[in-house]
């Protein structure tokens, strides 16, 4: 499949492109196709006023691309929610589904998705749900791999990476759960982390796309 204009800005967005600004290079490997036709496509972003360009810096989202790329995020996360809630999917196997329904939802099904849902706040990963025409505004978290040992945390967001969901799911970590820290390995080695049921050695790489609340424990 062809990425069009919205996958591109909704990648420039899961990136943090609303904050700062984003290399090529990295849209390149996000969306797995050539540098050429990512030029190409920024150069026609520009001009549609959906993204700012600073040669050999990168590009950031304006406020009308920001309202696009929300809008694409709302229809695919209020899709995973009806996927998970009412057609037994696992958190690990929405995404390709939910990333087909959201380019073929016009913005009354979103709405009606949305009020049949109850209004949703959160996707299964964690991830906000933004209203009708409104910018998403992500909660500041900071990753698992920020906190010192005896650090008290609740999994409140995952990034929505199909690799990821398929680990965390053989590791059985879900979101909303409470651990503690309780050891943190060296040179970048797995974060051991606890509760009164599980005690679970999460990868460095996996731990720093975690986002956790913190409960209790040092501050940082
Ligand atoms: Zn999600």
């Amino acid at each position: 499949m062809t990425p069009n204009r919205e996958d591109y800005l909704k990648l420039i967005l899961e990136l943090g492109g609303d904050q700062e600004k984003i290399s090529n290079k990295q849209i390149v490997s996000g969306l797995n196709i050539s540098a050429a036709s990512v030029s190409e496509m920024i150069t026609k972003l520009v001009k549609e006023g959906l993204v700012d360009h600073t040669p050999y810096q990168g590009v950031q989202l304006t406020q009308a691309g920001l309202v696009n790329a929300s809008s694409l995020i709302r229809r695919h996360r209020l899709w995973e929610v009806f996927l998970v809630e009412h057609l037994q999917y696992s958190w690990n196997e929405v995404h390709d589904d939910a990333e087909v329904l959201e380019h073929v939802t016009s913005k009354k099904l979103a709405e009606r998705l949305e009020d049949y849902l109850s209004h949703p706040m959160y996707c299964p990963h964690g991830g906000m749900i933004p209203k009708a025409d409104e910018p998403i505004r992500e909660q500041k978290r900071h990753t698992l791999t920020s906190y010192p040992i005896g650090t008290k945390v609740r999994i409140a967001r995952v990034l929505d990476e199909k690799e990821l969901l398929d680990y965390l799911v053989s590791l059985d970590l879900q979101i909303h759960e409470i651990y503690t820290i309780s050891d943190i390995a060296d040179y970048e080695g797995p974060i051991t982390i606890e509760n009164e049921t599980k005690k679970l050695a999460v990868s460095f790489k996996a731990a720093s796309t975690i986002f956790v609340d913190q409960l209790e424990g040092c501050d940082q």
